[in-house]
């Protein structure tokens, strides 16, 4: 029985109406806040307010808690009759500006705020506790004081001086957040946590942090702020947020009707309605829910700035720079929606304007860090290389563009040549591609901060950003496929109008590349068979979601090969026509899944044949191979040949066998590794990436044995095989280069067609296919260059050896006056000038080159007299 009923039980009814209710306490009050029982924390305030107690936290409290609960004019009248009595608050003015704005009285906020600067100048010494400092500090800030200095004359000053009280810290990790310095607010907010475990801000400034930087703790950290208070409206909006992120956008509208139930006119909440009717192609729902986000406080720019933001994370650049222009005609003061227009443009290729605006953004506030890095990139990008034709505008570092920069277009071209036309689209050129060696300014290019990795490209429609092979040697990939990948993006981008589910434009865009190349692109492999035969592979609708909530690398890689196995199972089921029909009715604003049922058939049917589609290719890799994992330590330390008896009855173990491949090969046991590797690549050819492949293991048990003609098979099937095999690629490269070299050297200077033996020849021509293969890779490695040259010059292909030593004198060659020799030899009858250039630059490094001089003198004097006196002349200006 509840004690109220035990007293009503015993006691006369004359003393139960006396019994004294407890005297408020704002302490309570302050935590019925907290935990987001805002009716009973007004309550609470309404009777100390009643008993006249003394305090100006009461009137601040029922204020918030009204706020809290969207209702605006009580709330106004809260805190002007709070004023009355507290005329000396700058806390209450500091809600009185909100309130008035939200009361349709915006000339009063910008009174209240000049009242509490005058207070603050007159009265330094009243407004020194932690609260003021804050309200002060916030005050200056939107007065056009320094956010740096806001940050340690108020904020940091309140955390040091009350290290109590949780204000400042909270105050100066929003600040910092607000400015992108998500390191300075992790900071502050783990430092914070010690002391103050249960405070429901800094709960959810750790959730805002984890949804931007830490997405794997984000549902964990939204989860604990909603236990100490299920009502926190802003954290209901960030997982709502969160959901329009992963494309689910049903669970992003139940987030918002829940906060909704506590505060119905939420700007924030309107406004995210707003973006999934946007994204729902509804315009009028749109239009209807902007209005009402802009109902109280009509000129309030965070509006369009949250609409516009959230647009343009899903790659609706031009409608996300609409909302944010509508945001800067409300308040052109609003630094956040010029930064975020800057982006906009830049992403949409209209540079000039985007570069401008990042300045103007700069100059308003020089503490936000988007700004900052945005110029700092501008200035780097001026010393980049550009190169391009009608179609494309490349931008690249000039040390990597002379030497594969011409390689870049011709790829460009020619994917643009196949997918244009596949998928009938005529893209908006020229189409900017910039390629950064130092990952830094790719990211900060990229997602407007530096730090970001594991992406080798992102492409926003009509401009693609790359890093470049030299930002990524230790895990190299192969930059032919990469930059088809995202010219694929160009073509569903632009025939969606950006409109497209992550899923489906990175399904294509790996898809075109395997189109392309069957090496290229992410391929059925060991973890991708054993997921889906394990778990099977989402539902269609879920798989955007995979690249969200990805929780390692394996689970990125998974989310892209599943991807583009949807697609290929589309293609394959309902042909290209039908994928072409899909991308023009997203184009036309369709949902996908509408799409898919009017193009092909229902979702729940697609979805049954798509797993029967995967568990098919799954239980198709390497069909024989046995990938249970054995006991491995125990038969490794058994003093007998346990493992090998094991193998004998389990013959097609892959663990066991690359075990044994292992254990004999540090047993110098070279015949039963060749047995063993020989075994693995022949039940797992498609492996060859994993550490210990077969191809790797082949090859090292061809070398212990002496047998080179062997080893080098295993080393060609190996580069045959794989998408960016570097290492065996180098190996035979390393090893032909010294065959090829003195043959070819001989035929510089050698008029008469080379005299090549036969074995040479052949040689030379794989040769001259490895290297290509390898410059997809790593173009900045001269071995790539070297080798390609002379074979070139064995096959006698004059344009291939010029163009290969051409890059090699970018790439500081031991011998430069060789080379520039050799290239001014090749050029001499093709381009004299070129040819002049060159054995002067040979002379140069080696004024005794007899073979250079005499060149020289031929040059001339094949030249005539007009053309050597121009010679003299460029020699002397040298
Ligand atoms: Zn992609």
């Amino acid at each position: 029985m509840p004690l109220a009923a035990v007293l009503a039980a015993v006691l006369p009814a004359f003393l139960l109406a006396a019994e004294p209710q407890p005297r408020p306490s704002e302490e309570h009050a302050a935590e019925l806040y907290q935990r987001g029982e805002y009716e009973a924390c007004r309550a609470e305030c309404v009777r100390a307010l009643q008993r006249n107690l003394y305090g100006e936290d009461w009137p601040l409290l029922k204020a918030r808690a009204e706020l809290a609960r969207g209702r605006y004019r009580a709330a106004h009248a809260t805190v002007e009759e709070g004023l009355k009595r507290y005329s000396w608050s700058i806390r209450l003015r500091r809600l009185a500006i909100i309130t008035s704005r939200f009361t349709g009285r915006e000339e009063l906020a910008a009174r209240y705020r000049n009242e509490i600067l005058e207070l603050a100048e007159r009265y330094t010494w009243r407004y020194t506790d932690s609260d003021n400092l804050v309200a002060l500090g916030w005050t200056m800030l939107e007065s056009g004081t320094d956010a740096a200095e806001v940050l340690e004359r108020y904020f940091q000053r309140a955390q040091k001086s009350y290290p109590k009280s949780p204000v400042g810290f909270v105050a100066a990790a929003e600040l910092a957040l607000r400015k992108s310095d998500d390191s300075l607010a992790s900071e502050i907010v783990t430092a914070a946590r010690r002391e103050f475990p249960d405070d429901t801000e800094l709960l959810h400034l750790r959730a805002r942090i984890a949804a931007r930087s830490d997405r794997k703790h984000f549902a964990a950290t939204a989860a604990d702020v909603l236990r100490h208070n299920p009502n926190h409206v802003p954290t209901l909006r960030l997982l709502a947020q969160d959901a329009i992120d992963r494309e689910q956008y049903g669970t992003a509208r139940e987030h918002l009707e829940r906060a909704l139930q506590t505060n119905p006119l939420d700007p924030d909440c309107w406004a995210l309605l707003a973006v999934l009717a946007e994204l729902q192609n509804d315009p009028r729902g749109a239009a209807i829910c902007r209005d009402r986000a802009l109902s109280r406080w009509t000129r309030n720019p965070r509006v369009d700035h949250l609409i516009g933001r959230k647009l343009s994370q899903k790659y609706r650049f031009a409608e996300g720079a609409a909302a944010q222009q509508r945001a800067l005609e409300l308040d052109p003061h609003f630094v956040p929606a010029r930064i975020q227009l800057a982006e906009d443009l830049l992403r949409l290729g209209d540079e000039e304007r985007g570069w401008q605006l990042a300045e103007d953004a700069f100059a308003q506030d020089r503490y936000d860090l988007t700004a900052f890095n945005l110029l700092e990139l501008h200035d780097r990008l001026q010393r980049f290389a550009t190169i391009g034709d009608e179609h494309f505008l490349v931008r690249m570092d000039r040390g990597e563009a002379d030497v594969y920069g011409s390689e870049v277009l011709e790829l460009l071209n020619r994917a643009r040549s196949v997918l244009a036309e596949k998928y009938g689209v005529q893209p908006a050129e020229p189409v900017i591609v910039e390629i950064f060696s130092d990952p830094d300014d790719f990211a900060v290019r990229t997602f407007g901060l530096p730090g970001a990795s594991g992406y080798l490209g992102v492409c926003f429609g009509r401009v693609i950003t790359a890093n470049s092979p030299l930002a990524h040697r230790d895990t190299p990939a192969n930059w032919h496929s990469v930059l088809w990948h995202e010219y694929a993006h160009v073509i569903t981008l632009q025939a969606t109008a950006n409109r497209i589910p992550r899923w489906f434009s990175e399904g294509i865009s790996v898809y075109e590349e395997r189109q392309a190349d069957s090496r290229w692109g992410m391929r059925m492999n060991a973890a991708h068979r054993r997921r889906i035969l394990e778990q099977g592979v989402p539902p269609i609708s879920e798989l955007s979601s995979l690249f969200l909530t990805a929780r390692s690398g394996a689970d990125v890689a998974f989310a892209y090969y599943v991807s583009s196995l949807a697609v290929e199972f589309l293609i394959e089921r309902h042909g290209p026509a039908s994928v072409r029909a899909v991308l023009n009715d997203l184009r036309d604003g369709l949902p996908v899944e509408v799409a898919l049922n009017r193009r092909m058939a229902p979702p729940a049917e697609l979805d049954t044949h798509f797993a029967e589609f995967a568990r098919w290719r799954a239980a198709a890799y390497a069909p024989d191979a046995d990938w249970s994992v054995p006991d491995l330590a125990a038969l490794l330390n058994d003093d007998g040949d346990a493992l090998q008896t094991w193998l004998q009855q389990h013959p097609n173990n892959v663990a066991a066998l690359k075990a044994a491949t292992r254990q004999a090969l540090d047993n110098d046991d070279a015949a039963t590794a060749r047995k063993y590797a020989e075994r693995l690549i022949r039940l797992v050819p498609e492996d060859t990436d994993s550490p210990d492949n077969g191809y790797r293991l082949l090859a090292r048990a061809t070398r212990l044995a002496g047998d080179a003609a062997a080893e080098r098979a295993v080393l060609e099937q190996w580069a045959q095989r794989g998408d960016a095999p570097v290492e065996p690629l180098r190996k035979l490269l390393e090893d032909a280069l010294p065959q090829l070299d003195p043959a070819a050297r001989r035929t510089i200077g050698d008029d008469d067609t080379p005299q090549v033996p036969q074995h040479l020849t052949a040689l030379a021509r794989q040769t001259a296919v490895w290297a290509a293969r390898l410059r997809q890779v790593d173009p900045m490695l001269p071995i790539v260059h070297r080798s390609a040259a002379a074979a070139a010059l064995l096959l006698n292909d004059r344009p291939a050896a010029v163009r290969a030593l051409q890059a090699l004198t970018h790439l500081q060659p031991e011998d430069p006056a060789e080379v520039h020799y050799a290239l001014a030899w090749l050029l001499q009858t093709t381009d004299r000038a070129a040819a002049r250039r060159h054995v002067l630059l040979a002379l140069e490094q080696a004024p005794r080159f007899r073979a250079a001089l005499r060149l020289l003198r031929q040059i001339h004097r094949e030249a005539g007299p007009a053309d050597a006196r121009a010679g003299r002349a460029e020699s002397t200006r040298r």
